[in-house]
């Protein structure tokens, strides 16, 4: 039988964003399902909007080796303001890391970690040099792609292909970054490269964490061998150890819906409160029929921007449901000031809800296309929808995914660094009927195989049970190490 000290102990630690947690949340899930004792690190903003607006106090509470912890980022509500992001990294590396530290000394967290599990957009948070050493695993909640040419940057500056000049030809090839020579332009470089300045915080920021993470004990992608092989070969030559587990919310989907539980087969991790009234609209709609329209969690668009969106999608004639977050509009309008004309234009064809069920409404027989802003977790979740896309990537993957999905993979169209109506209403119409049958090819194709790399035997499920037995092993080692 198995003994208390034979549990292994992760520790989960997610940057603080929606997609990073969401991601993190279902691998906690997997790994509880598995039996492993979990501890999930969250700051306390956001642990406070998941208790509001998810299930997960409910539905983590039927594992009894599973526990909540959080910790400050240091942000007070004077100082949490959008956009700082450089602001919030350095906060989390003066205040959340000595008291990381802390907390991993003072073994408040239980048993010593067997190891970490720690977003690998901060793994400066984790102290390498501290004692306990605790094995790190990075989660990149990237894509593998966009991940390979991060770690191409150091070499591009040296190369003088970076940064970007002045008046770049920005449909200029890159050369260099292996395996991606006549797919990559200067504009589907990750948002990173556009900034002028080498030794800028935000750019070095991603230089350094890119090395970090392929230095770690192992680095994890929500990814799938099928969709990004190549890539994750390349990436296997550069680091130890590899797990590519995607697409989590369909591997967790999979194991859920062989369990007993009252949870059902759904999870979801929410920082917004859901408007399910979108569903019901949805039900009443065509088959194949309506455009969804989401830009994830962080991007805010111009009010220039969001009237550009909103004629595009009325002139297209086709049916859609936009998302539109409080605040994700900036200017002198706002939302409030343009949704007042737009919600008598809308209500036609249209609706609009502050933040969708995103998975079920992509798994809607209405659907028929999604605009995203490319976020690799909405690319995930089109995919396995069966969905094609119209991208229109805002920051950091975003523009290398965007590239993927519409040169590589041809499973969408690319809109990056354009926003006018004409262009919006012409690709809506593309992959709603002049391009459909051709994207349609290659887009049910790729959902099949995400779906089998998370059947017992595909690729992603292999790679989990490798995980979870690598780090039973890990914490056998441990044991043995003390006695
Ligand atoms: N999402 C959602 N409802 C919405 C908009 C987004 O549930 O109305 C979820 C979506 O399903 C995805 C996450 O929020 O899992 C966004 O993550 P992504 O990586 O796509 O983009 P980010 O928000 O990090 O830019």
């Amino acid at each position: 039988m198995e003994q208390e000290g034979d549990v292994p102990h992760v520790l989960i630690f997610p940057f603080p964003a929606q997609g990073h947690v969401n991601s993190m949340l279902k691998l906690a899930e997997l790994l509880s399902l598995s039996g492993l004792r979990i501890t999930f690190l969250n700051i306390h903003r956001i642990h406070q909007k998941l208790t509001l607006h998810s299930d997960i106090l409910s539905r983590f509470s039927r594992f009894p080796n599973f526990q909540f912890r959080t910790i400050t980022d240091g942000l007070t509500p004077q100082n949490r303001t959008l956009g700082m992001f450089s602001d919030l990294i350095r906060r989390l590396n003066s205040v959340t890391k000595p008291l990381l530290t802390q907390m991993l000394l003072s073994g408040e967290l239980g048993p010593n970690p067997t190891c970490i599990i720690l977003d690998g957009l901060f793994n400066f948070i984790v102290d390498v040099d501290a004692q306990p050493k605790i094995p790190v695993f990075s989660f990149r909640t990237i894509s593998a792609c966009s991940f390979w040419a991060y770690s191409f940057v150091p070499m591009l500056i040296e190369d003088g292909q970076l940064p970007i000049k002045g008046e770049e030809d920005m449909d200029r090839m890159i050369d260099g970054v292996t395996g991606m020579e006549n797919v990559l332009r200067c504009r589907d470089l990750p948002s990173f490269c556009r900034l002028k300045d080498p030794s800028d915080p935000t750019l070095q920021h991603g230089v350094t964490q890119t090395i970090q993470s392929l230095k770690a004990h192992s680095l994890i992608f929500n990814t799938f061998e099928d969709l990004e092989g190549p890539i994750l070969s390349g990436l296997r030559r550069r680091c130890p150890n590899i797990y590519a587990i995607g697409p989590l919310h369909s591997l967790l989907k999979s194991r859920l819906s062989g369990e007993e539980s009252p949870f059902g087969s759904e999870s979801f991790n929410n920082l917004w409160e859901v408007d399910r009234s979108c569903l019901a609209w949805l039900d009443a709609q065509p088959s194949k029929s309506v455009i969804y329209v989401s830009f994830g969690s962080v991007v805010v668009m111009g009010d220039g921007q969001f009237r550009e969106f909103w004629h595009g999608l009325v002139n297209s004639g086709r049916r859609f449901l936009w998302v539109v977050r409080p605040n994700s509009v900036a200017g002198e309008d706002g939302e409030n000031g343009i949704l007042e004309e737009l919600e008598k234009g809308t209500k036609e064809r249209g609706c609009m809800v502050e933040w969708a069920p995103q998975e079920e409404v992509l798994a809607h027989e209405a659907i028929g296309g999604f605009l995203t802003h490319c976020g690799w977790n909405s690319t995930l979740e089109s995919i396995v929808a069966g969905v094609p896309m119209i991208c229109w990537p805002q920051f950091a993957d975003q523009q290398t995914n965007s590239r993927y999905v519409s040169e590589v993979w041809r499973i969408g169209v690319d809109m990056k660094d354009v926003c006018d109506r004409e262009t919006v209403s012409q690709m809506v119409n593309d992959v709603m009927e002049n391009r459909r049958n051709e994207l349609m090819g290659s887009v049910i194709e790729t959902a099949k195989l995400a779906k089998t790399s998370v059947e017992e035997g595909g690729s992603s499920f292999r790679d989990l049970e490798r995980m979870i037995n690598d780090i039973r092993l890990l914490c056998r080692q441990q044991r043995e190490a003390i006695h």
